[in-house]
């Protein structure tokens, strides 16, 4: 079956995002086809605004919305500046702040070390990082990145930048799935390993 071109677009979209295999792919893009017009403007509308809307924190890169100066945890008088809490993605800030548990600021790093995908320490936020403790007032920084390979030699890595700087250098505790994004991590466990954080030495 030859398909109209603009049905062939929406398939090979859908297609490209993770976890979207052809079959779904075809069946999102016909279930959009025969569903009420709304639905598809109010989508169309949502995924532009999704990127002229937000812009990243100029200090700790977590996605904010355009407009705004800083993030609203940035900007929150209530979140200890002294405590930094380093993170791979925007999505573990989320996962983090469902805990309830902590009240310091974060550092998203967009991604871990990665010599295989060719990921080197430019392509992260780690001179910024480190920029931030040096400017003063970092007290603690809390390396959160994943139980991975990638999320390990990340934290060393940012270990041995901040050596010789007056901050104390923690990583989350271990007892979280190997392997695994912080993101999937249930709520208690993660408030667990938060808690029960050991320095790296
Ligand atoms: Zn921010």
């Amino acid at each position: 079956m030859i398909l109209p071109e603009p049905v062939q677009n929406m398939i090979n979209a859908f297609a490209r995002l993770p976890g979207i295999g052809p079959k779904t792919a075809s069946r999102l893009a016909f279930f959009l086809l025969n569903a009420p017009a709304d639905l598809a403007g109010d989508l169309a509308q949502a995924l532009t605004e999704l990127k002229t809307g937000t812009v990243d924190c100029p200090i700790c890169f977590n996605i904010t919305a355009a407009g705004r100066e800083q993030c609203e945890i940035c900007a929150s008088g209530e979140r200890d500046p002294g405590v930094v809490c380093v993170v791979e993605e925007a999505l573990d800030v989320l996962a983090l702040e469902r805990t309830g548990g902590y009240q310091g600021r974060y550092h998203v790093l967009r991604g871990a070390l990665s010599p295989i995908e060719g990921i080197g320490p430019e392509d992260l936020t780690i001179s910024q990082l480190v920029g931030r403790v040096r400017a003063g007032g970092v007290r603690e920084i809390i390396l959160a990145t994943n139980p991975s390979m990638e999320g390990d030699a990340t934290a060393m890595y940012i270990q041995q930048q901040l050596a010789g700087l007056d901050v104390r250098v923690t990583r989350l505790a271990r007892g979280l799935p190997i392997g695994g994004d912080l993101e999937y991590a249930d709520q208690s466990t993660l408030l667990r390993a938060l808690m029960g954080r050991q320095e790296m030495g």
